[in-house]
């Protein structure tokens, strides 16, 4: 079979060929293949390998001259806020100066201040904003984003934030994976009765259901916010609806969540700076994915989790930038690699399959992308690096030059290409 688009003289293509989730010792493992090309048919990759690629070529075949860059799987981006209003640089500011959040949050600050003005934004301007993020993210190698509602609190909003997802989605090359997260924070209507709030989301996630917006839901399980119980209701809820389900589990304090995660069966439980080794030992034993945010760690000068550890005893993990307004605010995934490989010590390989395939896996997309294989989704990227290794060496700048996203060219010498879907 012919192709459509050939891209060769590749210096070194790094994939994973793991089935996932890529558990403990696998996750070092990543093919490498020396002088590669791919070729892709419609959507689809044709075949990758090294050496002659002539039988692939008819008249109208395009072809991409690498010129010894590396290619990876474009990255996954398995945890994000992506669609929110405003930002919070007032904050920064104060908690540099010791300011404690508690006392933010007291004054109209923190998520409830970005939830009011999510609230008070229109459609068009959350559009515009998410929308803009996207493609910094593409331009920085990310081809598909997991983004969560949360700042709305309340049913009308959140089907707002999903809707603007929705529209992304179909818009933007990215591909946008979306998460009700109405769980995020107990709003100020609701501040009396966390319970009333509860019950009241039970009855929303019906309609949320309905809207077919969405298949996941996200709790935020944290003393003072949702704890333990508050959060097994609400993802039990969830889970009769036929829900997918994922956790915000052990960020300040070891209570347990990532335990509750994988025993309600989540796809990933995530930050986890605080887990015990107890619920790493049943993370082990499951096929929940660790999805480990460093970004946060990095801006908020607080630990870093124990990535490395998780890994020893047979966890499988991915990692996430958490891009938000109030605690990562920023879109450029490569520095969330590189935080990685000196925070996390991790290999450079071990975060590659951490950010392309079980990031995949979590997302229940494993099946078409998140790795370079024959019949699998085009997402590619390219990088003016000499191996993989030095694309975390050399860090803070956007190693990516061109992305391809099922196929289609969609960043070219650095410049994102107006393409529609
Ligand atoms: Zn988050």
């Amino acid at each position: 079979m012919t192709a459509d688009l050939i891209i060769y003289n590749i210096r070194k293509l790094y994939t994973s060929t793991e089935k996932a989730p890529v558990k403990g010792n696998s996750m070092s493992k990543i093919k490498m293949i020396s002088n590669a090309f791919i070729a892709i048919k419609d959507e689809t990759i044709l075949e990758v390998n090294s050496g002659d690629f002539k039988n692939y070529i008819n008249f109208s075949t395009i072809l991409i001259d690498a010129n010894h860059k590396i290619c990876l799987p474009g990255f996954i981006d398995s945890h994000t806020h992506l669609v929110h209003a405003g930002s919070r640089e007032d904050e920064f500011e104060k908690l540099k100066k010791g300011v404690p959040y508690l006392e933010i949050l007291k004054n109209g600050g923190g998520i409830l201040g970005t939830v009011e003005k999510t609230r008070h934004t229109t459609f068009d301007q959350l559009f515009n904003q998410a929308n803009k993020s996207l493609d910094t993210m593409l331009s920085f190698g990310v081809t598909t984003v997991e983004g969560k509602s949360g700042y709305g609190l309340n049913l009308e909003t959140e089907l707002k934030q999903l809707k603007v997802m929705h529209e992304l989605n179909r818009k933007h090359p990215v591909d946008i994976i979306s998460t009700y997260m109405g769980a995020h924070a107990v709003p100020k209507e609701f501040s009396h009765s966390k319970n009333e709030y509860i019950q009241k989301m039970k009855e929303d996630l019906v309609y949320i259901k309905s809207s077919n917006l969405t298949n996941f839901v996200d709790v935020f399980c944290e003393t003072g916010v949702f704890e333990i119980e508050d959060s097994r209701e609400i993802l039990q809820a969830a889970l009769d609806l036929d829900f997918k389900i994922k956790i915000h589990a052990d960020e300040i304090d070891s209570l347990g969540g990532a335990g509750l995660g994988v025993e309600l069966g989540a796809t990933s439980v995530d930050h986890l700076m605080a887990i015990s080794d107890k619920d790493i030992r049943s993370l082990a034993n499951s096929n929940t994915i660790a999805n480990i945010l460093p970004g946060t760690s990095f801006y908020l000068n607080k630990p870093y989790a124990n990535a490395r550890k998780m890994i020893d005893q047979g966890c499988a993990i991915s990692i996430s930038s958490d891009y938000n307004p109030g605690s990562c605010p920023t879109e450029n995934f490569q520095l969330i690699c590189q935080l990685s490989a000196n925070h996390l010590k991790i290999s450079p390989e071990e975060i590659l399959n951490a950010v392309t395939i079980n990031a995949a896996y979590h997302l229940g997309i494993s099946e078409r992308t998140g790795s370079l294989e024959k019949g699998k989704q085009a997402d590619i990227i390219l990088l003016d690096v000499p191996n993989l290794a030095y694309m975390f060496y050399h860090f803070g700048i956007n190693h990516v030059t061109d992305v391809i996203k099922k196929g289609k060219i969609v960043v070219k010498n650095k410049s994102l290409q107006r393409r529609k879907k």
